[in-house]
């Protein structure tokens, strides 16, 4: 079967699989448009169970040499691939918003370092896995982090790019192999990331990428028995789908889920900052699963705090992600909006008042205002279920028991955001919120080396530092009885 490939935003990219270092093509083929203008952007290879094995077979031939390497052996190819992506930044980010409409020059300017980044923080933490020893009366525990085998990556369509390079950073620096599985509706940056892996000098079979449907390619992938571990990011529903294949087989699985995350005000907190920040949640027309969607404000300053969000909600230009003026772009696909106008439609049936927004913008067909809704019971949907859209729920609160308690009062526990001018409120309120997450006068500040995750509903496990490698390793302890050898060395 010929390769196929497209020239999308001027870059050639592939539309095919990266199986065992080659191109392989699949005669099944799905449609991808852009959601920026709805142009087609060509017919992608529909992977399967064929496809699937043929990739973690090719990772499981690849993965003894890729292991024996070591950390430091690894490196050096690692550096070179974080390279590539700064190296190819203009295209990623091209490519990246005309695929999922995500706005450019947050693509440009944070998500392609962030992306080398992933590679090159994770490559370089590998190195001092194995120093750690712990000391007891009669051994030493020598703790060392060995490969697991392939992993299968798994993630979504909002930012492709750096969440498959925040797996692939760890997966690849512990010495493991991977499958990766990118999302159906924003599949073509993961295929660049398997050029740039290529040209820096990865091994066949190392990284492989098996484009398709989540039920038809990411559910034959999952099933594969030859996988060690599964790391995904995604919906919750879908994970508990995925959870299933991984207890069948007892794979290891890391999640990383939906949201639904409060974002506190207290009277005390620099004001504009809070609704500068509120504001900033509309930002990829609220695809982000740490937006912090449901505004909390404390009541004494509730008519001055609106007046200041409703300012800096309007000047959150809808419009095409291409241009540096925009903020708010184009939701994914017909499907999604219609699932986002959805809750809207059916808030407002609910009785939820409108403060702004509520319905389609006039810049196209995919592209839908930045809303707010008040007058909301904390047990309405629109305060329950993530909407991953640019809607945003605003209810007051008197006392920090009452915030609290709202906030814990969904089934998710991803992030939360708290902005409070006082110290000890804040950590008194930010230790009683359930989350992953939680930001304190700030928002979406991430380190690589903090943990991360979800808790309740919003995910199972911690990734980042070594949190990423206590998943991605196999983590053994070798005892040594202290003073019980005879000779050192040959
Ligand atoms: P979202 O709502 O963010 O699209 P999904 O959970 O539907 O979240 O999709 C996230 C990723 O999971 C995508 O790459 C998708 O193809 C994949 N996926 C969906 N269903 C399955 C499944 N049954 N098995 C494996 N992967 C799946």
């Amino acid at each position: 079967m010929a390769s196929t490939s497209a020239s999308v935003a001027g870059v050639e990219v592939s539309l095919d699989h990266w199986i065992g270092g080659k191109r392989v093509s699949s005669s099944d083929r799905f449609d991808n448009a852009s959601p920026v203008d709805g142009s087609d952007l060509g017919a992608v290879a529909a992977g399967g169970k064929r496809e699937a094995d043929m990739a973690v077979e090719a990772a499981r031939e690849a993965f003894p040499a890729w292991a024996a390497l070591g950390a430091e052996g690894r490196l050096p190819v690692l550096r070179k691939f974080a390279e590539g992506l700064l190296a190819r930044g203009k295209d990623i980010a091209a490519v990246e918003t005309l695929d999922n409409g995500s706005l450019l020059t947050g693509n440009m300017h944070r998500m392609v370092p962030r992306a080398a980044q992933n590679i090159s923080f994770f490559a370089e933490w590998a190195l001092g896995l194995q120093d750690h020893a712990i000391d007891h009366a009669e051994v030493v525990n020598n703790v060392r982090y060995d490969p697991a085998g392939v992993a299968a990556l798994i993630t979504p369509w909002n930012a492709p790019m750096m969440l498959t390079t925040w797996k692939v950073g760890p997966a690849l620096a512990a010495g493991n192999t991977i499958v990766i599985k990118p999302p159906e509706w924003a599949p073509l940056t993961c295929s660049l990331l398997a050029d740039i892996a290529h040209e820096a000098g990865l091994p066949a079979g190392v990284l492989n990428v098996v484009q398709g449907i989540g039920e038809d390619a990411g559910d034959a992938l999952v099933n594969n028995p030859g996988l060690a571990r599964i790391s995904f990011t995604g919906s919750t529903d879908t994970a508990k789908i995925i959870g299933q294949a991984a207890a069948r087989s007892i794979t290891g699985m890391s999640s990383e889920l939906g949201g639904k995350s409060p974002f506190i005000v207290c009277a005390d907190a620099d004001l504009d900052a809070a609704a500068q920040t509120v504001a900033g949640q509309y930002i990829n027309a609220g695809q982000v699963c740490l937006a912090g969607t449901r505004i909390l404000v404390e009541a004494s300053i509730e008519a001055a705090f609106l007046e200041k969000v409703r300012a800096a909600a309007a000047r959150m230009t809808v419009g095409d992600p291409r241009e540096a003026a925009t903020r708010v772009g184009p939701l994914i696909h017909p499907e999604h909006f219609a699932r986002v106008s959805g809750f809207v439609e059916r808030a407002k049936a609910a009785g939820a008042e409108v403060l702004w927004g509520g319905a389609r913008s006039d810049v196209g067909a995919l592209y839908f205002q930045p809303t707010m809704f008040a007058g909301v019971r904390a047990q309405d949907e629109i305060a329950q279920k993530e909407v991953f859209g640019p809607v945003l729920t605003w209810q007051t609160f008197t006392d920090d028991g009452e915030a609290i308690a709202i906030a814990n009062g969904t089934e998710y526990g991803l992030a939360g955001t708290l902005f409070c001018g006082n110290e000890e409120r804040a950590m008194r309120i930010a230790s009683a919120v359930v989350a992953g997450t939680l930001w304190v006068n700030c928002f979406f500040v991430r380190d690589l080396a903090a943990p991360f995750g979800g808790s309740r509903t919003s995910g199972v496990g911690r990734e980042g530092g070594t949190h990423s490698f206590d998943f991605y390793c196999d983590i053994k302890n070798i005892a040594v009885r202290k003073g019980s050898f005879a000779s050192k060395g040959n």
